[in-house]
């Protein structure tokens, strides 16, 4: 093994023990009694039940992720990427068509391999928890349009950039980062009007007190809109959440069926004063701006790896293709992106406070809001004891009990505190 198989090895396996260590810090940080502030909301019984959904689902991922290590190191030892390549090559098809299977067969392979993951995960433990509301028809269903955009979409996409690497010599990276920067902005306009579609209903909300509420609220805040949309949620999941999608003057905001019908309209104001908060303090440009940038840095680094003879060795491959180098770079790159991911998440749990301060600001409702999202966890049954380095590692939001301490602060400073 040389050195940048070492390389990946130490990453693969210091991602996995981190992994492993946040969730034992985790389960081992479940408190057996009801906190204090979530009293009002929490009864005993669901407070057992959202420990217990913990537990199930922390031991579940992590035999999922040690089958999926375990998979792709065999694979990667037996000589695996090496033998697949000669495959590939052995149908003399083009360079690019040949990538495209090569690349395409792998994906197919996690997707096989995930799929038992799934099904237990819907039907057994979602299904005992009694958030499951999915029909195995619609499993089956969703799967097949998902394996279907995927390749209408990722086919072209990735043929494009493999030609790009190819054929465009030094400045490949640039064309390849800009056709996906491109097709990221497209998506924002396409998902929510074809995409999303085909997976849920999306009616305009009915007329009555919520509309009304909502939209005078959005007034108050000076924010145009398309439109407020009910998504059939419930179709799939008792679980609920809200959304944005879209930006300029084609935002719409997408509530679930499951949030209207279980909060009042005061709370479901705040819940959208929230999501208006990350648009008002230009969270969404920011966060595309990073990811741009990342796409970037990716694309350039991946130019000068897909040239380095030593990562093809380590994975036996002996001829240097795109294709192939687009893989192990991939690998490669698993390390960079742990260790940008903590900044990174650490950042949007920076944005959700910002936008929580917006909504409280705005409403002057912060009971509201807390009471609308003590609501929402205690009916999605959330961890309301996260372990702090399970947080940094995993968490885009922060832990609840901070969330309510921050709205109450920001409520009433107190002086002391100051
Ligand atoms: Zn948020």
């Amino acid at each position: 093994m040389n050195v940048y198989g070492a390389v990946i090895l130490a990453a693969l396996l210091v991602e996995y023990i981190l992994n492993v260590v946040a969730d034992v810090l985790n389960l081992r940080n479940l408190q057996p009694n009801l906190p204090e502030a979530f009293a009002d909301t929490f009864d005993e019984d669901e407070y057992t039940q959202s420990q217990a959904y913990t537990r199930v689902r922390t031991r579940f991922g992590l035999l999922r992720s040690t089958v999926g290590l375990t998979v792709l190191l065999a694979f990667w030892f037996a000589g695996g990427f090496a033998w697949l390549d000669g495959v590939v090559r052995g149908w003399e098809l083009s360079r690019i068509v040949t990538g495209l299977f090569f690349i395409g067969l792998l994906i197919g392979a996690q997707g096989v391999l995930s799929l038992p993951f799934a099904l237990y995960s819907t039907f057994v433990i979602e299904e005992r928890f009694g958030f499951n509301e999915m029909t195995l028809g619609t499993f089956v269903l969703d799967r097949l349009k998902g394996l279907a955009l995927g390749v209408a979409i990722g086919g072209p996409l990735l043929a494009a950039l493999l030609w790009f690497f190819q054929h465009t010599g030094p400045y490949a990276w640039i064309y390849a980062w800009l056709t996906v920067t491109a097709i990221m902005l497209l998506l924002q306009y396409v998902a929510p009007r074809i995409l999303m579609p085909l997976f849920n209903d999306f009616e305009p909300l009915e007329e009555g007190e919520l509309r009304e509420a909502l939209l005078e609220y959005a007034d108050s805040v000076n924010f145009t809109l398309d439109d407020i949309y009910v998504m059939d949620g419930s179709r799939r999941s008792s679980k609920s959440n809200a959304f944005f999608t879209g930006f300029g003057a084609n935002r719409r905001i997408v509530l679930f069926d499951t949030l209207v019908e279980e909060q009042s309209v005061d709370e479901l104001v705040t819940v959208v004063a929230h999501e208006m908060g990350h648009y008002k303090r230009h969270h969404i440009p920011q966060r595309m701006a990073i990811s741009v940038l990342q796409t970037g840095v990716l694309f350039l680094l991946l130019s000068i790896f897909l040239q380095v003879e030593g990562l093809f060795e380590a994975f036996y491959v002996e001829q240097m293709s795109v294709y192939t180098g687009l893989v192990f770079f991939g690998l490669l790159y698993t390390p960079v992106d742990l260790l940008l991911s903590v900044p990174l998440q650490a950042w949007s749990r920076r944005h959700e406070y910002e936008a929580d301060a917006f909504a409280v600001e705005t409403t002057g409702r912060p009971a509201t809001l807390i009471s609308g999202l003590k609501q929402l966890a205690a009916s999605n049954l959330a961890n309301l004891t996260p372990h702090p380095f399970y947080v940094r590692l995993h968490h885009s939001h922060p832990p609840l009990r901070e969330r309510i301490q921050q709205i109450q602060h920001i409520a009433s400073p107190s002086p002391a505190q100051s």
